[in-house]
């Protein structure tokens, strides 16, 4: 691992990734450009570890690693695709990481899915197959509720059978769930909700909401960290995005977590 004393202090890159696919734009990374984020994230001494880890501040790490959590939104197949032929697409998210992580010990395809219920990774006669490798790989999913909404428009009972719709869905799916990314990154008005509510006889609750943009998250732990308000990093090459953070890292500027 690295030679950086311990931090526990330190912040948590959580990142946020959209589609994979060939040219980078807006919510796209390039497959080469995912590549290289795997490949300096590697070099720079971070390891993925899961969002449920991170949020009970159990992360399991070697002296010297800084965590970082992986979580991808929207669920297009661009993320997990299967070929003809039952071979996982090389040029997917999933196909890019398990090819890296085969030459990268300690970097093993761990991330957060937010999906959509209605087209999970497209390739409806897949899923099972797909959902059987996310989980062998302790891979999590999340809720991006069932419509794409944006929660602040909605009532308590409008958001309420979003967030109930999804967590069914997933649960379905034979999958925990434990956290939301906001669609848009907006909030809604009445965040209580968020940590639990009743909906037809139903209990649910949820752990932690994710933002979209743009900035560091707090350490395991610390005081200030409000889970349900909880930042990402975009992964994109725009001021405040990946390798714009990555750089300020390396500048001395930003101190991430290390463990001791
Ligand atoms: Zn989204």
């Amino acid at each position: 691992m690295t030679e950086r004393p311990g931090n526990r202090d330190g912040v948590v890159f959580i990142l946020v990734y959209h589609r994979i696919a060939r040219e980078e734009a807006r919510w796209t990374r390039s497959v080469e450009a995912f590549r290289n984020d795997l490949e300096r994230l590697y070099d720079m001494g971070f390891r993925p570890v899961a969002l449920s880890a991170y949020l009970s501040g159990e992360m399991d790490l070697p002296p010297g690693a800084s965590p970082v959590v992986f979580t991808f939104d929207d669920s297009s197949s661009s993320q997990f695709r299967i070929l003809e032929d039952g071979t996982v697409d090389p040029a997917c998210a999933v196909g890019v990481w398990a090819d890296f992580a085969a030459e990268h010990p300690g970097f093993p395809p761990l991330a957060t899915f937010f999906v959509l219920p209605r087209q999970p990774w497209g390739q409806a006669a897949w899923l099972d197959r797909k959902l059987e490798t996310l989980k062998e790989w302790g891979c999590e999913l999340g809720s991006h509720t069932m419509t794409h909404a944006n929660l602040r428009g909605l009532s308590d009972e409008g958001m309420k059978k979003e967030l109930a719709g999804a967590a069914d869905f997933i649960e379905g799916l034979g999958f925990e769930i434990n956290s939301l990314s906001l669609p848009y990154g907006v909030s809604p008005k009445n965040r209580e909700l968020l940590a639990g509510f009743e909906y037809e006889g139903k209990t649910y609750s949820l752990r932690a909401a994710l933002l979209v943009g743009a900035e560091p998250a707090r350490a395991p732990g610390s005081e200030n960290l409000d889970p349900y308000l909880l930042p990402r990093i975009q992964a994109t090459e725009l001021e405040y995005g990946l390798t714009w953070w990555l750089d300020r890292v390396e500048a001395g500027k930003v101190r991430p977590y290390v463990e001791p």
